[in-house]
């Protein structure tokens, strides 16, 4: 039987020890007699499975006391309200938020947030198709903005930040909020430089349902007085994450990703697989001109690499023969068009091998 390798960029491929720990234990966890999805969330088994993938994502990225753990619902978009419900009250009505633009998901960030704000685009690489992310000499921040948003990982276009950028010097101490959906545990972040990082878990993390908030305490207990209760980060934390039921089974998958991680070797050893993947196949892509790339190289994606076929005429060929040789899901965002390959954590590098195997293949094939 064919391999299968799915590139899938979410909801996306998941550790295959995970699915099969997950199914051994999906009618009886532990001897409760229970499936995890048939749990109390306020019962003793569950409030277990809880700490524990708390405990251990607070290991793994090395979150700082000071910051809270936050799992809720709404995902990656729905953050885009919820950030600043909970976070423009640090200024007075009407509040300005600073936003870089560097793609779709960050366009759809500053869309959402003029509903609450007012919205500065402090810098935006939109005028070079999103290929990478503006220098920060040309970022024009407020200087008593509420905060300072970043997609730090472009699910779509395929930029990713290599840095943290400082912005304390050009602001009133502005937090920076990161949407993080994408490459979270994919690379080792200093999580105390950031106020707030946020990403929906069907990326790399778990399931669709869950979303994940890591928040500096300080921002807690500021949210405007129309913010849900459900999505009030104050109560959601005082409630350790129990205020309403946060999505069980999800929360479960999630916490045995993160071990699997720990037993991969944590996030930097991820990292150093990461960084091998990705450089199989931009190193490919680089070779060959059959195939065409347009992120500037040092901002391109770990997780996310799209790229086009120069004849755009062989596009369901490729994906139909792709297909055949068990690989899956490579078809481009509607919104940019071309291919996409999503390569994270849980893809391992045998699925990247395979893959530049079969570029190379189906470009001689067609001429090349
Ligand atoms: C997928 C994604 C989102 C949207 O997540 P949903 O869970 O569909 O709301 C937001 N931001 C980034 C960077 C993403 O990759």
């Amino acid at each position: 039987m064919t391999t299968i390798y799915n590139f899938s960029a979410g909801p996306a491929v998941l550790p295959k020890e995970v699915l099969q720990q997950a199914a051994s234990e999906m009618l009886d966890w532990h001897g409760s007699g229970m499936s995890v999805m048939e749990m109390s969330h306020r019962g003793p088994e569950f409030m277990s499975i809880l700490a524990q993938a708390q405990a251990d994502l607070r290991e793994l990225l090395n979150v700082p006391e000071n910051y809270k753990i936050l799992f809720l619902q709404g995902g990656g978009l729905g953050e885009n309200a919820i950030v600043p419900l909970n976070l423009v009250g640090r200024k007075v009505q009407p509040a300005t938020i600073d936003f870089i633009h560097t793609g779709s998901w960050s366009g759809k960030s500053i869309k959402e947030a003029k509903k609450y704000a007012n919205v500065n685009v402090a810098a935006s690489s939109e005028s070079t198709s999103f290929n990478g992310v503006p220098d920060t000499s040309t970022w024009n921040l407020t200087k008593d903005a509420a905060y300072v948003h970043l997609c730090t990982n472009e699910t779509i276009d395929g930029v990713e930040y290599h840095f943290i950028p400082d912005v304390a010097q050009q602001t009133d101490g502005s937090p920076l909020v990161a949407d993080m959906s994408s490459h979270i545990l994919s690379r080792v972040i200093d999580v105390s430089k950031y106020g707030v990082i946020f990403g929906g878990a069907q990326k790399n993390i778990g399931p669709a349902g869950l979303t994940l908030v890591i928040v500096r305490e300080d921002l807690l207990g500021l949210a405007l007085p129309i913010c849900p209760s459900a999505f009030d980060w104050k109560i959601i934390a005082d409630n350790d994450s129990m205020y309403n039921t946060p999505p069980t089974y999800s929360i479960y998958i999630a916490g045995l990703v993160f071990q699997w991680l720990k037993r991969q070797g944590g996030v930097a050893a991820m990292e150093q697989k990461n960084i091998a993947k990705a450089n199989l196949l931009y190193d490919y892509l680089d070779s060959t001109d059959f195939y065409v790339t347009c992120v500037a190289k040092e901002f391109r994606s770990r997780m996310n690499v799209p790229f086009y076929l120069k004849d755009e005429s062989l596009n369901v060929a490729f994906l139909a023969a792709a297909k055949e040789r068990g690989l899956l899901q490579l078809k481009g965002h509607k919104s940019v068009g071309g291919m996409r390959a999503s390569i994270y954590n849980a893809m391992p590098i045998e699925g990247v091998q395979a893959l530049v195997e079969f570029m190379r293949d189906f470009a001689g094939a067609n001429g090349k």
